[in-house]
Formats: structure tokens, sequence, C-alpha cells
């Protein structure tokens, strides 16, 4: 059945989001800052809203893929938000990479004043964006989950129901701080293999079917030659940018303190992404990290 959407955040990941269920037969009302975003979304066959408070109203579902938490607390929760104009009932879906708490909080609110919420952040970039085969990580209850999950399967391939309310947010910090600190294993292997004047290649060729596997080394090598389809072969262009697994890290370290959770090297992935991105590297994929730990 036909649902009028309200979608919020119309960029790189949002625009072909919304894109999709626009294909799939729904009223699509779209909302950004970005005039070129709107107009996209239009060009797709959705509709520009007015603004935040008349496209709350007039949706069945609120979907927003926001840049972070404190634009997804003030959307929600801000005077002529979401929450003061969308009717109860109303099916709201935050699918922007956001802080656990930010999300709770949220949440919250919404589930007090009878609008079922979950969180859903996403991975599989803006390729999988465009071609509906995001992965979903979602928190909340077991019927906002079922409530999500039609539109969600719309928009991505693998649905995954977390847990409870900001859930979806934990796997997707907890997935990143495993990604970036096996992405530092990888690269300073790789570095400690050349002074060594051991072959690259022999090295991946070795590690790969060894104990050191992992997804670092063979899904995305850090270095040209062992993969073609890693970004190393192709000057580090994104993939996955640094500057994301740097937000996603410090996320992670925000969690950690929050929560009271050791994370050493969580903590030491983070700092050394920061030195990276520093020094030129955040536009960079995460896996030129190599560069930066090579001096070169
Ligand atoms: P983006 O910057 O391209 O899009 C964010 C959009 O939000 C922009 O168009 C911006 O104009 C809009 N926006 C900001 N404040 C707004 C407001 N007050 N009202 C209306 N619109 C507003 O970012 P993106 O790459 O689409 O990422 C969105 C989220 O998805 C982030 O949380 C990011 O971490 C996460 N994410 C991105 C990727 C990726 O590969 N790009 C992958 C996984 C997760």
């Amino acid at each position: 059945m036909s649902q009028t959407i309200g979608f919020i955040g119309l960029g790189n990941m949002g625009g072909p989001m919304a894109a999709n269920l626009v294909k799939a037969g729904h009223r699509v009302l779209g909302f950004d800052l970005s005039g070129a975003a709107m107009s996209a979304l239009a060009d797709a066959g959705g509709e520009k809203a007015a603004g935040i408070a008349e496209l709350a109203a007039a949706a069945d579902v609120v979907v927003t893929m926001l840049p972070a938490g404190k634009h997804v607390r003030q959307i929600y929760q801000g005077e002529g938000g979401i929450l003061e104009n969308a009717k109860p009932g109303t099916l709201l879906i935050d699918s922007s990479t956001i802080d656990v708490d930010s999300a709770r909080a949220v949440i919250g609110a919404a589930t007090e004043l009878g609008m079922p919420m979950v969180d859903a952040p996403v991975s599989g970039g803006i390729t999988g964006a465009a071609a509906g085969t995001l992965t979903f990580m979602v928190g909340g209850t077991e019927d906002a989950f079922a409530a999500a999950r039609p539109f969600l399967d719309i928009m991505g391939k693998t649905i995954v129901h977390a847990g409870g309310a900001g859930n979806g947010q934990a796997a997707k910090i907890c997935n990143n701080m495993i990604l970036g600190i096996s992405m530092i294993g990888v690269s300073e292997a790789f570095v400690l293999a050349e002074r060594l004047g051991l072959d690259a290649q022999k090295l991946f060729d070795i590690s790969s079917t060894a104990s050191g596997q992992c997804w670092a080394l063979t899904s995305y090598c850090p270095v040209p030659g062992p993969l073609p389809s890693s970004p190393a072969n192709r000057e580090y262009q994104p993939g996955f940018a640094a500057a994301m697994m740097l937000k996603d890290l410090k996320l992670a370290q925000e969690a950690a303190n929050s929560s009271g959770a050791a994370t050493p090297l969580g903590a030491e992935a983070a700092s050394l992404y920061t030195l990276f991105c520093n020094s030129g590297g955040e536009s960079q994929d995460f896996s030129a990290i190599v560069r930066f730990l090579r001096g070169s």
C-alpha cells in the first residue's frame, strides 16, 4: 500500500535512498537545506516539502539521514521539529550514524508521544544506497522493527534487528571500531614487511590463508597489487573516506567513555586517524593510513 513518506536529509546517502522509496510506489515528501538536493528528489519523482513541520504533519512515515547527533536531536526535538508536528502513530526511522546516547534520548521522547521509532544506521556506502542493497542495523522494540521492515527492505538487502533502542548505533560503531583497528594492524604489517624485504604479494598470499586473515586484508588490501578491487589500486580514492572512519571511531570512544568500557586500541586508532586526517588524508580512502604509517 502506498504511504506518504517524509524524508529529511537528501545528501549522498539520503538522496538515492529516497529515490528508491519513490520507485517502490510511495509518495515521498523531501526536505533538505540544499536546494540542489531537493531538486534532485523532484527529478526522481518526489515532492519538495516547504519545511520540517509541514513534512512531519503530512507523513505516515518519516525517515532521516543526517550528518550527526546534534542535527538529529534538533530536527526531532527542536522547536518546529518532527515530534511537535507528527501525528501519534507516525513511524520514525533515523538512519544517520550518530552517538548511542542521542539515539536513545530521541527514541525515548518519540515513544512517550506514541510514535514508534527505530535507529537504523547503514553500511554499504553510496553504491549500496543507489542499488538498494544497504545493510541496516536496527535498534528498537519488536513492534517498531516490524513496522519499519517493509521500508528498510526497499532501501536495503540485509536487515538485522540488533536489540532495543540505540543498539543499531551500537552495532555500527563496534563493527567500525574492529575495522579501523584491523586496517591499522594490516597496514603496519605491510610497512614492516617492506622494511624486511618481504614482497607485499608474498605477505598477502601467506596471511590471507593463515591466522592474520581478516576483511581489511582480503577484501580491502591497503597496498596496490594483491587485490585489484581495493582503493589502493586507484590512488586511494574512497570507498570509505578516512574522515568517515574518524567520525565512527570518535563515536566509539564517546560510547566507551560513557559506558566505562576499556578500548585502548580503539582510542589509539582514533588518535592515529585524527593525525592522518589532520595531515591532509581526510578525503582519501581510510586504507591510505598505510601511507601515513610508512611516512610517504
Ligand atoms: P551528506 O552530508 O551528503 O548528507 C547530509 C544531508 O543532510 C545534506 O544534504 C545536508 O544539507 C542535510 N542537512 C543537514 N542539516 C539539515 C537540516 N537541519 N535540515 C535538513 N537537511 C539537513 O552525508 P551522507 O554521506 O549522506 O551521510 C549521512 C549519514 O549517513 C551520516 O550520518 C553518515 O555518517 C552516514 N553514512 C554515510 C555513508 C557514506 O558512505 N556516505 C555510509 C554509511 C553511513
